[in-house]
């Protein structure tokens, strides 16, 4: 490990690209097969590989504890150390450099040595087991390895190492495709045995295994709808982006699993999800979203939110929170199962082959996931295809978008029909455009001069919506304006000379002028007048076109709560309506 640590400290030491991918190239190259796995593992920064589920569970204490006792110093210079870098591993250097029994560095662990232990470390039970493990580990340990064996458990690398240049590295060690390295790197999600697969020139033969879950594809943000139809082209195909939690599933047989975003197995949460998944009559890889859905009806996430993270949940949960599986794309799919024996659905990954789409388009993929017949989210059933239509112009995304936005969905998600899947990576083909979920119109009350670049100017705005039933100006929230500088410059000469008071920092204006006023969430809270507060504020222009007779008043946001609220509600109500005994 001595040897892997001075590698990652030159590999930090330079931010050539270059130098990196050669340094590190020829240091695998010289790796044998038992060492080459963990290595190229560690670079990833992490203890184990990425489609291992495996976590060490040693926390800062057992670190501190068995550092310090090394060191022989006490916790509060750990903390100093750590202040000093804001990175544990080189605190602990620093600590262990100072040792006067400093093991040599000859003499410090090997790198599977290290991999073993941290298997050790996570076989074992209870915080004192583990911390006992590492620090016998941690012992052995010249100050230089010790700090990378920290950083490695606690996932903090920082060398400035990209998966891509680590693909390249393994590429040039072995002098092989970098396509083919990261193809099969997609296809089987742990770089230890793609860094095998090359050394031994076998990387045609990785292959999909089913049950191991694939990185997911990410989606940029896109502001607007010209911005979205300006990067795509005139015709691109959208979606409406759900509001519930991302999911890959797994089937094969009478074998089904749920993976989430992190690739954690939550087949056990959602139970009646995969049940109905062994019922499908192929097998192949799903991409989708689990959705919270009712009586024809998107509930909103925080319906959902309710059941996350619990296993196994009673009858009444189920009944309380009805779930469904909308696919949006099909990332592998094998022949259909529905005559296989209930052995030969146990198989695996020895079972048929099951052919990735990874590479095909999105166009193509999308035929291959209609063919499935799932059934639209309207028809019920526990499992529907995303909602998918064809746009050409901003009017016309716009449009869909408000259409999404009836469904209850979030937004959309737009596509470019000639991407192919592509895994972890958060690339142009999908963008998300989740506009906010509605905009008040409200009247500037009060101003304060802004922090940084906005010192001299006023650029912080009170803003507040009309009661109805008093006429009186109620504030809602408080916002740094999303104007322009020649705006905000003009709007602080007329504020300043419209001030009515001034408290401090603060000054009441008149309230004329009129905001429009971006946000996520409504929330009831006692920090404004009005009752409410609006989460993730932005002013998004200057209506100088209304009047402050014209703004929003308290009684349309009470009723954008209550239309908010409409999951807390259901939830109420569908217990009420089905009582079902755990
Ligand atoms: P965000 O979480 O805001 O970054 O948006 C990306 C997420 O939207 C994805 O990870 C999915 O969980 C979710 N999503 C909802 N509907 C879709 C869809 N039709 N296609 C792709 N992703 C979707």
């Amino acid at each position: 490990m001595r040897g892997w640590s001075e590698l990652a400290e030159r590999v930090g030491g330079t931010t050539r690209t270059s130098e990196k991918t050669s340094l590190l190239a020829g240091y695998l190259a010289q790796l044998p097969s038992a060492e080459l796995r963990p290595a190229a593992v560690f670079l990833t920064g992490r203890p184990f590989s990425e489609s291992d589920q495996r976590a060490l569970g040693l926390g800062w204490a057992a670190i501190a504890a068995a550092v310090t006792h090394l060191a022989g110093t006490t916790a509060g210079a750990l903390s100093e150390a750590y202040d000093r870098s804001s990175d544990l591993g080189m605190a602990v250097a620093d600590l262990l450099a100072h040792r006067p029994d400093e093991p040599d560095p000859s003499h410090s662990p090997g790198i599977a040595e290290v991999a073993e232990a941290f298997s050790v470390i996570e076989a074992a039970s209870g915080a004192a087991a583990k911390g006992a493990v590492f620090a016998e580990l941690l012992a052995r340990c010249d100050a230089l390895t010790a700090k990378y064996v920290v950083k490695v458990l606690t996932g903090e690398l920082r060398i400035g190492l990209r998966e891509g240049l680590l693909e390249a590295a393994i590429a040039g060690a072995f002098e092989r495709p970098q396509a083919a390295v990261q193809w099969a790197g997609m296809l089987i999600g742990d770089v230890g045995e793609t860094a095998i697969l090359a050394k031994e020139g076998r990387l045609e033969e990785a292959r999909l295994r089913l049950f191991h879950p694939i990185k997911f594809m990410l989606a940029s943000p896109a502001e607007d709808a010209a911005e979205i139809v300006s990067r795509l082209g005139p015709t691109v195909w959208v979606e409406d982006k759900y509001d519930g939690i991302r999911a890959q599933l797994h089937r094969r047989g009478f074998e089904a699993r749920l993976f989430s975003r992190d690739l954690h197995d939550i087949s056990d949460q959602f139970p009646e999800i995969v049940e109905a998944a062994r019922g499908l009559p192929w097998d192949g890889v799903l991409d989708g979203e689990i959705l919270a859905y009712a009586d024809g009806h998107v509930l909103p996430f925080l319906t959902l939110q309710g059941r996350l993270g619990r296993k196994d949940p009673t009858a009444e949960t189920r009944a309380n929170v009805p779930v469904v599986y909308v696919a949006f794309d099909l990332l592998a799919v094998g022949p259909r199962s529905e005559g296989l024996t209930r052995s030969e659905g146990h198989d695996g990954p020895s079972g048929p082959a099951i052919e990735p789409l990874l590479r095909v388009p999105l166009v193509e993929r999308r035929r291959r996931l209609e063919a499935l017949g799932l059934p639209a989210l309207a028809e019920g059933g526990r499992f529907a295809l995303s909602h998918l239509v064809t746009a050409d112009s901003a009017e016309a995304l716009d449009r869909v978008f408000d259409e999404a936005r009836a469904r209850r969905n979030e937004g959309l998600m737009v596509k470019d029909p000639q991407s192919g899947y592509s895994p972890g990576r958060r690339g142009l083909g999908w963008l998300k455009m989740k506009k906010a979920l509605a905009t008040l119109d409200c009247v500037v009350v009060g101003v304060e001069v802004g922090h940084g670049k906005r010192h001299g100017v006023l650029s912080d705005y009170t803003f507040a919506v009309r009661d109805e039933i008093t006429g009186r100006h109620v504030t809602i929230g408080k916002a740094y304006t999303g104007l322009t500088d020649a705006e905000i410059a003009e709007m602080t000469a007329w504020f300043e000379a419209h001030t009515i008071r001034q408290l401090g920092r603060y000054r009441a204006v008149e309230p004329t002028v009129v905001v429009e006023v971006a946000f996520d969430v409504i929330q009831r809270s006692t920090r404004h007048q009005s009752g409410f507060a609006l989460r993730f504020p932005r002013i998004v222009r200057l209506r100088p076109d209304k009047t402050a007779a014209e703004i929003d008043t308290l009684q349309t946001v009470e009723r954008l709560h209550r239309e908010l609220q409409f999951g807390a509600e259901y939830l109420v109500t569908a217990a009420a309506r089905r009582p079902v005994r755990p």
